[in-house]
């Protein structure tokens, strides 16, 4: 019999339950108690759902509060000082108020302290929380909740496998604070704690235990190769069956390293890397069983079963007994369960899969193989295999008129008119901006009473022509402030916008939206990213009756503002019949025509937003210059139509440019605003070793706090950007957009950033 099971499932809960649950608790409103136990009935009812599709066994360990690694961290005791938890550590029993306060700074009982870093998950948009290392650290078994749980489990009657980051990826996820030391001299006491919790897991009776390792689909350093070797020859001994699982990507370079290891199974990822499947095999030994991740646990499509029935049979003939299946990775990076969409169309409901849907592939294709099929196994193949041709066919998905304008791009519609030198003049001339000119990222504050119309207006309560009228109002207030603190540069403020994503896919042919599609982002927070499911087209301009509007409002020159082809890609599920590269290109001729329409309509500076074209990076270093090579190609399609005179800008939140700063340079953006202010301008020193040779925005406050910036810390700050970079290329703005502030911040805030500039001007 093929083993089917899974590597770990949502634990929001299909209402969201859970983020619910822990708001409430943080806020005061529910007790403890309450707490634990709609945190115990999702468990329960995750097991019972596995359970009833068929799985041969459920999966214990990814429940969390907050984070599975935070709860490995906790568990090894690797709780920060500042949390004052010493003695909860050394007694076994941190508190789960100490794990929200190292998620989130505070929790309703213990002493607020700053959080710990968070940052995501290998290239998912799941962020969790970085394990502090420091030099001489030791661990010890600081937390039996995964114990209580597992008990819970054998309890209720399950067949529990039991799911935990595995001790090198969770070191590999570390970063060292204080001094610097190398990481892997804390593996040893880290192994001891690990073989501590595989021994009790086997007092209780667990015979699988799942450590995740998906570090191994990375480049590693030699020294860690060699040390995933010592640490699995050093847990051999455990009294527990291992299963190490890998996911993402290809083991690639790790490969036989991974298939010597001394463990009883393998998890490999077949969807993200097909071709592996063949040579692990080749490589197992005769006892080990190979987990194939089939079903894709990263995105939302139906799966073939018949071809993944074809797929199978051959490993089915090579593995016997040995072969099990599962999804690619956790089923926490897609929604829950499809049954509740109601109000998606029939059959686009019919091409896709959640992960409630996702057990029952990985249920039947197990049955087709080992022939003991049922027949709702029967009507399943059939209903996937007609869903599938169907999708191929439909004429919802393709646009002749889509992949001819794509073939026809030349190269130079990438290529701006002129060299940024040459088009800075024409700029100059039309804009007749000051020199350190002043900006904002885009967002003014979403108040509530905006949200209040928004929700109003979904709800039917509240008509389209009152709903643009209100925004109107916002824009134009949005427009006066700016003109009263004497920004050169005003922005619309974005009031219409809900989500910088969805607002454009919602007026985007191809997008589907859901309406319970949530997957976590992190802790209490879910998104519910918007599918791509057809070629991409824009039946009408998107953003240029407001961007006009605000236009007729000022004199000074309104920046237009559009969210790249590579975010809204990146923040999205896309299509698995076509390469992302060809998904990101439709995305960018549409933006293409609205950037050219606002032009058109008197727009003369354009933003186009790519917060998250870092993130899109592969986890190998060897595919990132192709992954460059079409987001930029992306970047510059959407942005590349407009005359020498109009100026586009490009904005990015986040701190890393030193390996990427030559494809940020290719962009050719005659602007781009950066997050810096936290770094005190360190950010820019690779723009300046790279001899950066466009304008730049550095942030010169951090929006991310509630705290007015003073005028002489900005001065400071800009005389440290222009050690770097000429006065006639820089430009003074905030960080990011201002949408989570509140009005009475925002204000002052500008006010003295203008006033900062002010005093740069007669200094230079
Ligand atoms: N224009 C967007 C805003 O201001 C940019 C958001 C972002 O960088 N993530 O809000
Ligand atoms: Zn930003």
């Amino acid at each position: 019999m093929t083993v089917s099971h899974i590597l770990g499932y949502p634990r929001i809960g299909a209402q969201r339950e859970l983020k619910k649950v822990t708001e409430a608790y943080w806020k005061g409103d529910v007790t403890r108690e309450a707490l634990e136990a709609t945190g115990q009935a999702l468990r329960l009812s995750h097991w019972q759902t596995q359970q009833a599709a068929g799985l041969d066994m459920v999966s214990v360990g990814d429940f969390a509060f907050y984070d599975q690694v935070l709860n490995v961290s906790v568990m090894l005791g690797a709780v920060p000082a500042r949390f004052n938890a010493q003695q909860e550590v050394s007694t076994g029993s941190v508190d789960l108020d100490t794990a929200f306060r190292m998620a989130r700074g505070r929790a309703p009982s213990g002493t607020p302290a700053a959080a710990c870093e968070m940052t995501k998950y290998f290239d998912t948009n799941y962020h969790y929380l970085v394990p502090e290392l420091h030099k001489g650290q030791a661990f010890t078994l600081a937390s039996q909740r995964l114990f209580d749980e597992v008990e819970e489990a054998l309890q209720a009657g399950f067949t529990p496998k039991v799911t935990l980051t595995g001790p090198l990826t969770w070191l590999w996820l570390g970063k060292t604070k204080g001094q610097e030391f190398d990481r892997l001299e804390l593996l040893d006491s880290v192994l001891d704690v690990y073989s501590d919790i595989l021994s009790r897991l086997a007092t209780q009776g667990i015979e699988w235990v799942q450590l995740d390792e998906p570090a191994l689909v990375q480049d590693l350093p030699l020294a860690w190769q060699q040390a995933y070797e010592r640490a699995y020859h050093r847990l051999q001994s455990a009294p527990v069956k291992l299963l190490v699982a890998t996911y993402f990507g290809a083991l690639g370079d790790n490969l036989s390293l991974t298939t010597r290891l001394p463990v009883d199974g393998l998890h490999i990822d077949a969807v993200r890397a097909p071709g592996q499947v063949e040579s692990v095999i080749d490589r197992l030994s005769p006892h080990q069983v190979l987990s194939v991740g089939l079903v894709d646990g990263r995105n939302i499509w139906r799966a073939d079963l018949a071809a993944l029935r074809e797929r199978l049979l051959p490993l089915k003939v090579r593995l016997g007994q040995r072969l099990w299946l599962a999804p690619s990775c956790s089923l926490l990076h897609v929604p829950v369960d499809l049954r509740q969409e109601t109000e998606l169309d029939a059959e686009l409901v019919n091409w896709l899969a959640f992960a409630r849907q996702k057990l029952d592939e990985v249920v039947t294709l197990a049955r087709l193989i080992d022939n003991r099929t049922t027949p709702a196994d029967e009507q399943r193949l059939s209903a996937a295999t007609r869903a599938l041709d169907e999708r191929r066919e439909s004429a919802r998905i393709h646009q002749p008129a889509v992949s001819e304008r794509l073939a026809a791009i030349t190269a130079q519609d990438s290529q701006r008119q002129s060299p940024y030198a040459q088009r800075s003049h024409a700029q100059r001339r039309l804009l007749a901006l000051p020199l350190f000119p002043t900006t904002t990222i885009g967002s003014f504050p979403q108040t509530d009473a905006i949200r209040a119309a928004r929700r109003a207006f979904k709800a039917g309560e509240l008509s389209q022509a009152d709903y643009e009228a209100r925004m109107r109002e916002e824009i134009a207030y949005a427009v006066e402030r700016q003109e009263a603190l004497g920004l050169d540069v005003p922005v619309h403020g974005e009031a219409e916008r809900n989500d910088m994503v969805e607002y454009f896919g919602e007026q985007l042919d191809g997008f589907a939206f859901t309406r319970f599609g949530w997957v976590q982002s992190y802790g209490s927070r879910c998104v519910k990213p918007p599918i791509i499911f057809g070629d991409v087209t824009r039946p009408t301009p998107m953003t240029v009756r407001w961007s006009e509007y605000a236009q007729s409002l000022t004199q000074k020159p309104m920046k237009g503002m559009l969210t790249g082809p590579v975010t809204i890609l990146q923040w999205s599920f896309v299509r698995d019949d076509q390469p992302r590269a060809t998904t990101c290109r439709q995305i960018a001729l549409a933006l293409r025509d609205e950037v050219c329409d606002l032009e058109k309509a008197g727009i003369h500076v354009i933003q186009i937003d790519e917060p998250a074209l870092r993130e899109g990076l592969p986890l190998r270093q060897s595919e990132w210059q192709a992954y460059l090579d079409w987001a930029v190609e992306s970047f510059q399609l959407s942005a590349a139509g407009v005359s020498d005179s109009t100026q586009i800008h490009t904005h990015m939140c986040y701190s890393e440019f030193n390996d990427i700063i030559g494809a940020i340079a290719a962009l050719d953006a005659d602007v781009i605003t950066i997050e810096t202010s936290r770094s005190d301008m360190q950010l820019l020193n690779a723009f300046q070793d790279f001899a950066y040779p466009n304008e730049i925005g550095p942030g010169v406050y951090d929006i991310h706090t509630p705290n007015i910036p003073d005028i002489e810390w900005m001065v400071t700050l800009m005389e440290k950007a222009l050690e770097k970079i000429p006065a006639e290329r820089l430009w003074v703005n905030p960080d990011c957009g201002l949408k989570t502030r509140g009005w009475a911040e925002v204000e002052p805030a500008l006010a003295n950033m203008v006033e900062a500039a002010h005093q740069l001007r007669q200094r230079y």
